[in-house]
């Protein structure tokens, strides 16, 4: 018989999908003190952290819910037919350890972590966490080089500040990102936008520093097709961050998140505009903001494992 590779997830046909301890689309956990570390080419890393919610929280149950629902995820991509986990090493790294009693201590902690695992050439693919998670795995990322973002979402996360000064929310990692140059803004597009604003203070932001954002109308008026060109023109052949918040999705579909905003696209189009960006540079990716407990069906969360295996088939066929 011939020998397994450790590497693959369990097969349905081995052990059902019910059953078992859930991992991330049950591939193995690899410790960060495991020897097979290294053999590692991509890691799904949980990032259970959601203190830099304003509103409604929950995202810190997001990494537990998306290994329960990713389990239903077959190791063959149904329309291009791509086998991820034959053309790489992927694992489910665990997760990265918050301090829930203090913020700046946390993103020290996600920093190390995503340092440690660059360090050893892995591909990181996080499951948050609120979007606030995106800041120290870019500090780890673009500690040397600036580097572009596709950011899917129904929100800029530009803005400078929330109530009186306090610079970490999920409504400003990427205001810091540029801030600190981890992020270069002529190569930064923002896909989906809508809803109420406070202000323009973001949108103002955006345009002084050149970051392209491109509006759920215009979205909807052009077409995928047309847009997801554009957004690959703008990022280019240089190393890219893609960042997918699950409030870019209609919350008709993806009602499980704290600051939904209606007239985004639905399921379909979620996954379709992930597969555009076949070939791009991605050195590293993240699913954040699905909530747990306004997903009492759990149809988000396993949204959220659908969006992730595109973005791993992404990651893998370039
Ligand atoms: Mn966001
Ligand atoms: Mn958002």
């Amino acid at each position: 018989m011939e020998q397994k590779n450790v590497f693959e997830p369990i097969s349905g046909f081995d052990l059902p999908r019910f059953a078992g301890l859930p991992t991330f689309m049950r591939l193995p956990h690899i410790g960060l003190d495991d020897p097979k570390l290294s053999d590692v080419d991509v890691g799904l890393i949980g990032a259970p952290w959601d203190a830099g919610t304003t509103n409604r929280s929950g995202p810190r149950h997001g990494p537990r819910q998306i290994r329960d629902l990713s389990t239903m995820i077959r190791p063959q991509h149904g329309v291009t037919g791509f086998r991820p986990f034959d053309h790489k090493n992927c694992a489910d790294l665990g997760d990265v350890a918050p301090n829930p009693a203090n913020l700046e201590d946390t993103l020290k902690r996600f920093e190390n972590f995503y340092t440690k695992i660059l360090s050893q050439g892995i591909l990181p693919l996080t499951v948050g966490g609120d979007h606030l998670c995106s800041l120290p795995i870019l500090r780890a990322i673009a500690s040397k080089t600036p580097v572009g973002l596709i950011q899917f979402d129904s929100h800029t996360d530009l803005y400078h500040s929330y109530f009186n000064g306090q610079l970490y929310t999920h409504g400003t990692p990427f205001r810091r990102a540029v801030e600190e140059n981890l992020l270069d803004p002529k190569r930064i597009v923002q896909i989906g936008i809508r809803g109420t604003n406070y202000d323009s203070e973001d949108r103002d932001f955006a345009k002084n520093e050149g970051i392209r954002i491109i509006t759920i109308e215009e979205f909807f008026q052009r077409g995928i097709n047309d847009v997801m060109n554009e957004v690959r023109t703008i990022v280019g052949d240089y190393e890219t961050y893609l960042s997918y918040d699950i409030d870019f999705i209609d919350p008709a579909y993806a009602p499980g998140t704290g600051t939904p905003e209606v007239g985004g696209p639905n399921s379909f189009q979620a996954l379709e505009v992930v597969r555009k960006l076949t070939g791009l540079k991605l050195v590293g990716a993240d699913v954040v903001e699905i909530s747990p407990p306004f997903d009492p069906s759990g149809g988000t969360a396993f949204l959220g494992s659908s969006i992730l295996f595109e973005i791993l088939c992404v990651m893998l066929s370039s």
